[in-house]
């Protein structure tokens, strides 16, 4: 089998509702994407695979959501509005817009040629105006990461579950980039979804456990079914402006090895300038606070009898790049005996958007109808996930969609079923296309341990 293409991907998405250009029927409005009906239910599922790997499994981290809008100080202290920005040249000859850094011996890759504008920097993040006025004073910004609202709510977070140190806050959310060139379908868009960790170290220890998340992180993308030898450990030279130690997970694209998730030694940068710059806020504005001037984001460690400000060790992975390296990764084309070609999603069964479909063999039947309504009812109760009634009355195109889809069951009520007692279906698994009868009442159990 050839490595499955973009163009597969993509076409794929838009057949089977997976993902839309943003604002298409007007032209799309360029790096932004809206998930359809299968779309969003893989999306909750990578969301949920990190939640529960990231959260529910661990004894140290709790979650937290923060606005994408924040106040511009935020991000002034953060050091990102003076220094969040990527190199932009623009090609003399066919005017493309180019990102410094992704050029090839300094050529335009639209055109090849060499005749470029020097470079200039420009602001990766989006403001908008708020309130009633737009008099462009008051603004504020679409968040370019989630890890500024944890670390602007590291104290609320310790003081109301009384951690200790090590631990972590985890986020999922959208994020806003002003890209210079959105590419490559979900990979570089101008709104996106991350999920990031921020774990809070004694200072010191924070190389530690840089090395201990690099690997933890690593296991997490192979448990969802990515081969090691697609995956790679990439060390950054140049670091961002926050960046003690970086290193990205990388997946091998079409296009190359390409970074899916960064892991960040950012040491006490955030909370550190957090807290000098908020005292110095809290000076001019008069506020009179009870804190301790020089840990207000800061942790009292009892046993050393001291307050400091923890190092952070982030990891920050892309949900949509994570959409799409799946996706690439389960696309199979099979070619069956009767020398047809079979497109089948082979994602790990807990990530599949749907779990099971039931298929009445007629849907002008209606007691084959009614067993497939009350079967698809009581597999919901099960908890596994989505089960779909698929009633479009053909058999063979059913399996053909849902093998598309990635769903790992097909269950179908023929005739046979509303006959015989017990009752009974066919039961076909999608990877191996097997068929096996199996009665109404052990189908609960029998998807329990499927799935869970
Ligand atoms: P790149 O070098 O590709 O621009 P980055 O190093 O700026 O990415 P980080 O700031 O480390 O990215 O963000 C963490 C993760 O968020 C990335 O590994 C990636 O998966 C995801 N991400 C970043 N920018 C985008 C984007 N424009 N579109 C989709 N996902 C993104």
């Amino acid at each position: 089998m050839t490595a499955t293409s973009m163009e597969q991907i993509v076409s794929l998405c838009k057949r089977r509702g997976f993902v839309f250009q943003g604002s298409e029927i007007y032209g799309g409005l360029k790096g932004t994407y809206d998930f359809g009906p299968l779309g969003i239910e893989l999306k909750k599922n990578i969301r949920n695979a990190w939640w529960r790997a990231m959260v529910y499994e661990r004894d140290d981290v709790e979650g937290l959501e923060c606005a994408h809008l924040s106040h511009p100080l935020v991000w002034k202290y953060s050091g990102h509005e003076a220094g969040f920005f990527d190199l932009l040249q623009d090609c003399k000859k066919c005017k493309a817009r180019l990102r410094a850094d992704h050029l090839v011996d300094g050529k335009c890759p639209n055109c090849g040629s060499t005749d470029l504008t020097e470079p200039r920097p420009f602001m990766l993040m989006m403001k908008t105006p708020i309130g009633p006025v737009d008099d462009g004073t008051s603004f504020a910004y679409l968040r370019p990461e989630t890890a500024q609202g944890t670390y602007t709510h590291f104290k609320d977070v310790l003081d109301s579950t009384s951690r200790k140190l090590p631990f972590g806050i985890a986020q999922d959310g959208k994020s806003f980039r002003n890209e210079i060139t959105p590419r490559n379908f979900l990979f570089r868009q101008r709104e996106f979804e991350q999920a990031e960790l921020q774990y809070f170290v004694k200072p010191g220890t924070d190389e530690q456990w840089w090395e201990t998340w690099k690997n933890v992180r690593m296991e997490w993308w192979k448990a969802q079914g990515i081969p090691a030898e697609k995956l790679r450990f990439h060390l950054h030279e140049k670091l961002a402006h926050y960046a003690k130690m970086a290193c990205d997970i990388e997946y091998e694209f079409p296009w190359g090895f390409d970074e899916i998730e960064g892991i960040h030694d950012r040491q006490d940068f955030d909370l550190g300038s957090h807290t000098k710059n908020q005292e110095e806020f809290d000076i001019q504005a008069k506020v009179m606070k009870n804190t301790d001037s020089t840990t207000k984001l800061g942790y009292l460690d009892i046993e050393e009898k001291r307050s400091y400000i923890p190092f952070v060790v982030e990891t920050a992975m892309g949900v949509d790049r994570a959409f799409v390296v799946l996706m690439m990764q389960a696309y199979t084309e099979e070619t069956l005996p009767n020398g047809e070609t079979r497109i089948v999603l082979k994602l790990k069964k807990h990530l599949a958007p749907v779990k099971a479909a039931v298929i009445p063999l007629k849907r002008n039947n209606p007691q084959i109808v009614a067993l497939a309504h009350q079967i698809k009812n009581d597999l919901l109760k099960t908890g596994v996930g989505r089960i779909m009634l698929e009633d479009s009355g053909n058999v063979g195109k059913a399996y053909r969609r849902h093998d598309e889809i990635g769903t790992p069951i097909c269950i179908t009520v023929d005739f046979e079923s509303i006959e015989q007692s017990p009752a009974t279906v066919t039961l076909r698994d999608r990877d191996t296309m097997q068929q096996e009868r199996i009665a109404v009442d052990q189908l609960p159990e029998y998807l329990k341990k499927f799935f869970l």
